[in-house]
């Protein structure tokens, strides 16, 4: 069988990681475009399960190298949280960020790296990696095989580049669940993220998000569970029985509060992987990037993470293309130390202590803090954050902190 053999980095995955990978490293040195080969399963515009709610943060750091993804979408201007001891709202009068749909976006992303020169396989699963000293080979679907220096996984919640490099394979998954619907009559501000976190036998959230299908505004409701642990104390034990509830019957309950009616409606649901803060993100001649790597614990957010994984992994790529160094032996520092790393380890930290440790007090925290609320808002749409937002949030997590449950950092 015939091997592609002129082929530096194969970026498994054209999702938004794979394609920011691509976009930044070609931004570094735009001859990449020939050094770089995006391989899809799928074929654009294709589905991917996902509420869309983008914060602003991606679509800033994509205009740094002049990419503007144009697509149907709802502006959101704030969030609204709520507990068992309230509910909390953060807005201003501009966009933080918008809820798009992934099949528009991921193609018109896709069309983005096209339109740079960055060439795409699609329609080719990737099914197997066999890394060698000198180059890594891969078989995709059909049988054909192609061979590259090295490989980048941003092939998703399921990726195989993780599997394939011994990365063990554990329970960091959380569970989530969707469904469009036509708002109610009952329905909150359709301005606004909502996120409803008063069942605290949930590890995680129910929420309701305007999006768009077909040109009609409709509500993106859903649930977020977090399952298993990151901080380590990831043992069967630790993980605690069972919830009593599925994703499906909490969704199917907030169907009802909302009066929605379900009959006709279509579910999806899907894993996410949370980022561990114990395993590795990459081997000799692979790398991980996005979700395959691991994305937001705490909300399940993982759009702007992957773009921003690209921002951190394209230009590290091109120094790895430009001297031929393809041991990866850095990149875990090297994603820890930059911003998005440091975002998805507080967010691990952040997850474990207020879905295990300290909920009620996180809780008060969260819900009553509105500088933290505004801090959020403003993190989300990748402003600068207010410095009295930032300093009133430290005070009010170090007043958690001495009421006993302390925050690990
Ligand atoms: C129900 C649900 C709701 C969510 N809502 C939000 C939200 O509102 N906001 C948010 O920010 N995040 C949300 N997320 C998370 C978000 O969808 C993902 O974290 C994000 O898509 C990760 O991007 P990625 O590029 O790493 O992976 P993906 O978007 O999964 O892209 C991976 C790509 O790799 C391709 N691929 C997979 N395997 C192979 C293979 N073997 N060979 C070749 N190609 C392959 C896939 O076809 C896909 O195109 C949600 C997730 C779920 C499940």
């Amino acid at each position: 069988m015939a091997a592609v053999v002129d082929v530096d980095m194969l970026i498994v995955g054209g999702g938004p990681a794979g394609v920011s990978t691509a976009l930044f490293a070609a931004a570094e040195d735009p001859t990449n475009v020939d050094r770089i080969l995006v391989v899809e399963r799928g074929r654009y515009p294709r589905e991917k399960i996902c509420a869309g709610a983008l914060g602003g943060r991606a679509d800033r750091a994509l205009a740094e190298i002049g990419v503007h993804v144009e697509v149907p979408g709802r502006a959101v201007c704030g969030v609204s949280v709520r507990s068992p001891l309230g509910t909390l709202v953060a807005r201003r009068d501009a966009p933080i960020g918008r809820v798009v749909r992934r099949r528009d976006f991921d193609s018109a992303f896709a069309d983005a790296a096209k339109a740079r020169g960055v060439p795409f396989l699609e329609g080719s699963g990737v099914v197997s990696l066999d890394r060698r000293p000198d180059c890594v080979e891969v078989t995709l679907d059909d049988g054909r095989q192609l061979r590259a220096r090295a490989v980048v996984g941003a092939d998703g919640v399921g990726s195989i580049i993780r599997r394939s490099i011994g990365v063990r394979r554990k329970s960091f998954y959380a569970q989530a669940i969707e469904v469009d619907t036509a708002a109610g009559v009952d329905d909150p501000d359709p301005g606004l993220l909502h996120f409803d976190a008063t069942d605290r036998s949930l590890r995680g959230y129910v929420w309701d998000f305007p999006t768009i299908v077909d040109d009609r505004p409709m509500v993106c409701r859903g649930v977020y569970e977090l399952r298993g642990r990151l901080d380590g104390r990831d043992t069967a034990a630790s993980q605690g029985p069972r919830p009593q509830l599925g994703v499906k019957e909490r969704l199917l309950r907030h169907l009802d509060q909302r009066g929605v009616d379900p009959t006709g409606l279509r579910f999806k649901r899907y894993s996410e992987r949370a980022l561990s803060l114990h395993e590795p993100i990459a081997v000799p001649r692979a790398m991980l990037v996005g979700e395959a790597a691991g994305i937001d614990a705490l909300l399940g957010e993982g759009i702007a993470q992957a773009v921003l994984y690209g921002k951190t992994a394209g230009p590290y790529l091109a120094r790895a293309i430009r001297r031929g160094d393809y041991s990866f032996a850095d990149w875990q520092r090297v994603f820890s130390t930059s911003r998005v790393g440091l975002d998805l380890r507080l967010r691990a930290r952040m997850a474990s202590w207020i879905y295990d440790d300290a909920r009620p007090l996180a809780e008060r925290f969260i819900t009553r803090s509105q500088a933290f609320a505004t801090a959020g808002i403003h993190y989300f749409a990748g402003d600068q954050v207010p410095r009295w937002a930032l300093a009133r949030s430290a005070l009010g997590l170090a007043q958690a902190t001495l009421q006993g449950h302390p925050f690990r950092f």
